[in-house]
């Protein structure tokens, strides 16, 4: 096998789940719903328990399904998402001083809008034309449309780096944490939430656990996380798992991944009972956040 483990870059990589569909780049749909699937199998280090694509793909090949990425989905389900950044700014407060905040594939800016109003600083960059145009024209954010690790962006300017549900969809996680530590001031803080690999649920979901999906070619658990951490140089601070609230609709909608049938017979019900539209956090202990102190400068 020709690549070497993305988390503690060992060459120790083993067979693990058959999910390769071989539709090729153009199977690169940014998707909720079609879990099961992946670009290619994954494998699984023996060393660091990571799992990874045994095919990684390009980076042109995902920046193109990024940039064309767009969801309606994702503008009705505001509220919950608005909930789910409050949550994770308490977070981050709690651990730096400054108020400078810069996230990362900042999709439609639903958290760069709550940081705003937090009187944070906030800036965001989000290859999707769709969601960064939502972002500037919609919500007034100071947002670039563009790659996510060549932005031009100044150096040593932020206090907190967010990157939400993006670290497991990138091919070189090593090299964009690099870039983290060029961009946080000292002291400060990176925030990573992302689907959790080694928990109970995606061990016994196996291949039809709802985070994999076409488009992630990472599968972190906490020990290949914190491996990647701590071998680029930060130091995690804080690691919890990460629910996200959303409406009942929402959770009901995505269960058409496994059964349409049940999917809908299930969102008839709610809606007759009043439920659909009622936000809910379950936690499924399958989601983590992990908050991270930037590397100490050189020197
Ligand atoms: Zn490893």
């Amino acid at each position: 096998m020709s690549e070497l483990c993305q988390a503690c870059g060992r060459d120790a990589l083993r067979p693990h789940l058959r999910v390769g569909t071989g539709a090729g780049p153009e199977g690169l749909i940014p998707t909720t719903d079609r879990f099961g699937s992946a670009l290619a199998d994954i494998v699984r280090c023996a060393a660091c328990g990571h799992g990874q694509l045994e095919r990684l793909p390009t980076e042109a090949e995902l920046s193109t399904a990024y940039a064309e990425a767009a969801s309606e989905d994702y503008v009705e389900e505001e509220a919950g998402q608005r909930e789910t950044a409050r949550r994770t700014l308490e977070r981050i407060e709690s651990r730096v001083e400054g108020r400078s905040l810069l996230d990362l594939g900042c999709w439609v800016g639903f958290l760069l809008a709550e940081a705003r109003d937090r009187g944070w600083g906030a800036r965001g960059v989000e290859p999707s034309t769709f969601a960064s145009d939502y972002a500037r024209d919609r919500l007034g954010l100071e947002v670039i449309t563009g790659d996510l690790l060549e932005a031009d962006l100044p150096h040593g300017a932020f206090d907190a780096i967010v990157l939400g549900d993006v670290i497991e969809h990138l091919p070189r996680p090593s090299e964009t944490l690099d870039r983290l530590a060029e961009l946080l001031a000292p002291g400060g803080v990176v925030c990573l939430i992302l689907p959790d690999a080694g928990s109970r649920l995606a061990r016994v979901m196996g291949a039809r656990w709802w985070s994999v999906l076409p488009t992630h070619v990472q599968y972190f658990t906490r020990g290949s996380l914190e491996v990647l951490l701590r071998r680029r140089g930060f130091e995690p601070l804080h690691l919890a798992t990460a629910p996200k609230a959303f409406t009942v609709r929402y959770y009901l909608d995505r269960i058409a991944g496994y059964s349409p049938a049940l999917s809908r017979a299930l969102v008839g019900l709610a809606g007759g009972a009043g439920l659909a539209e009622r936000m809910w956090a379950p936690d499924f202990r399958d989601r983590m956040l992990v908050i991270a102190a930037a590397p100490a400068p050189r020197g």
